[in-house]
């Protein structure tokens, strides 16, 4: 027995009291850093405002609005526009003429509205306007991950023993100005070729043990529902094929993407679960929720997949409201990608050490529905490498050594 099985009730009560109220000052930092960050809810009236604007500047209807087809169609690509509706001023217009000319750049109207014209330094912004610092190029390469030596077949990348990539199309809602695929945009946007497609169906279907199909490029969701109720019924009926994901950033670029027919779709191949790419609570609007609805109810899992980037999410209280947020709106947070040398990009680069203190700032401090995993990319595509804080301090024969998320250290019985 030990001591505390000898207490009255009253002191084991003030005893969890005391407890509860130590536990509560482990979060006073974050319950003051919260408010402070911008979040796509409590700005959506500041955003439906915005979307006026782009509206009556682009001559579209609410209907327009709600089309994904008006969207793409209606890409901002023009630093006229980005003048009247970002409020640019002439050094920055002339820095997004600079770089435009060598990278390719658009964001959806949509996209457009989550930007805060009066916040140079907006998340959203940073994702989308490109920067003069893509031009500076410290270390990175084009295609760091070597996927050129990864396809085994057409569209394929594999890099796993149960489970490959099929990448459909090329094309995107919209250009992130991160991108680690960047070599792949190019001016042109095209879809996989149906024989190529065909091709890579039949690598899946010559190759049993894989089990978990993804379809992403590009994104996904860019198909149109004919082709994606295609690619789907081709792998369903492939006895071997588990699960079907599809990669995707639409519910972040343009969120009325998910339609009725998308969700009829989805809905006849289950299972089929969709990973995302929030990176900032700015990204999460009711839009989003709608959507997310949309999906759930047609069955779909959804999972996020943030990338880790300067100024846009290297703070641990910044990820914990996105992973809170995400949450709320039906979308468990998967992964956190450290951001891969790739050209063009440094500005966003963090040491991974940012990236495990996240996750040290997370585990313990949150639910564990809303820790995402930390993930380096291995050169030359050798894999997804899990990087966490340290707690397995040391071990003996008989014992081990634990570190608490509170940074408690205790002996550990590891006798079997
Ligand atoms: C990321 C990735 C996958 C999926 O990995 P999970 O850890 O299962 O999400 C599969 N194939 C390739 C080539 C990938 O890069």
């Amino acid at each position: 027995m030990s001591d505390k099985d000898c207490l009255q009730d009253e002191q084991k009560r003030a005893m969890a009291n005391e407890r509860a109220a130590e536990l509560k000052g482990r979060i006073d930092a974050y319950l003051e850093a919260r408010p402070q960050i911008s979040d796509g809810m409590t700005q959506w009236e500041e955003i439906q405002k915005r979307q006026k604007k782009i509206k009556a500047h682009l001559n579209a209807s609410d209907d327009d609005w709600n089309d994904w087809h008006w969207q793409v169609r209606s890409r901002i690509n023009k630093v006229e526009d980005l003048i009247e509706l970002l409020e640019l001023n002439e050094e920055e217009a002339a820095e997004v003429r600079k770089v435009g000319e060598k990278n390719r750049w658009a964001t959806t109207p949509y996209y457009l509205s989550l930007m805060n014209p009066d916040d140079p330094n907006c998340p959203v912004r940073r994702q989308a306007i490109p920067a003069t610092e893509e031009l500076l190029n410290p270390v990175g390469k084009d295609d760091p991950m070597g996927e050129q030596y990864t396809s085994p077949a057409p569209a394929i990348t594999r890099r796993y023993p149960d489970r490959l990539i099929i990448n459909v199309t090329n094309q995107c809602g919209m250009y992130c100005r991160h991108c680690q695929r960047r070599r792949n945009i190019g001016e042109v946007d095209r879809m996989t070729a149906r024989e190529d497609l065909q091709a890579a169906l039949d690598y899946v279907r010559n190759h049993p043990e894989i089990r978990d199909v993804l379809l992403t490029g590009g994104d996904a969701l860019m198909l149109n529902e004919e082709i994606i109720d295609w690619l789907l019924t081709e792998l369903d009926n492939i006895p071997h094929v588990e699960i079907k994901r599809l990669g995707s950033r639409t519910l972040v670029t343009m969120p009325m993407r998910v339609t009725d027919e998308l969700c009829a779709v989805l809905e006849k191949h289950s299972p089929v679960y969709i990973n995302t790419h929030f990176n900032n609570p700015a990204e999460v609007t009711p839009a989003v929720a709608e959507a997310t609805r949309k999906l759930t109810r047609a069955g779909v899992s959804l999972g996020n997949q943030a990338v880790l980037l300067a100024g846009v999410n290297d703070d641990p209280h910044v990820m914990k409201k996105l992973n809170h947020m995400l949450l709320q709106v039906m979308i468990r947070p998967y992964y956190i990608f450290h951001a891969k040398a790739v050209t063009g990009t440094a500005h966003f680069r963090t040491r991974v050490e940012v990236g495990i203190e996240i996750m040290e700032h997370l585990r313990g401090q949150t639910s564990g529905m809303a820790i995402p995993t930390f993930i380096v990319n291995a050169p030359e595509g050798y894999g997804k490498t899990p990087m966490l804080p340290e707690y397995l301090i040391s071990s003996g024969r008989d014992k081990i050594f634990i570190r608490t998320w509170e940074n408690r250290v205790f002996e550990y019985d590891n006798r079997e």
